[in-house]
């Protein structure tokens, strides 16, 4: 099998934007558009997979976009990961330039 088909499985230049197909699934377009869309489906393995998908869309509601606050112990938690992960860094390249230091002094 070549590369390349199995790169063809993909959006091309000249599929319809992911919202364009949101639209024609609400009829939110003139019907030249729609015209358009279902001939492009009709040739398009790809799009024609993603409209099952974008189905499945359900556009948020107000104020449901703003992410959601991280309780405390878990922030307290991710921190002290995040502190000690940059602390074991520091020790590695302590180390680092003590063998550096090291075989200076070898030499
Ligand atoms: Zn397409």
């Amino acid at each position: 099998m070549k590369s390349s088909s199995v790169n063809s499985f993909t959006k091309k230049i000249a599929c319809p934007s992911s919202s364009l197909l949101l639209s024609s699934l609400f009829q939110a377009l003139s019907p030249e558009i729609m015209t358009l869309i279902r001939h492009h489906l009709a040739a398009c393995d790809f799009c024609c997979a993603e409209m099952p998908l974008l189905a499945h869309y359900e556009s948020p509601l107000r104020g449901e976009c703003k992410p959601p606050v991280i309780p405390i112990n878990l922030r307290i938690l991710a921190e002290s990961l995040l502190w000690k992960s940059s602390a074991v860094q520091r020790v590695s390249e302590r180390k680092k330039s003590l063998k550096v230091g090291l075989s200076i002094a070898g030499s």
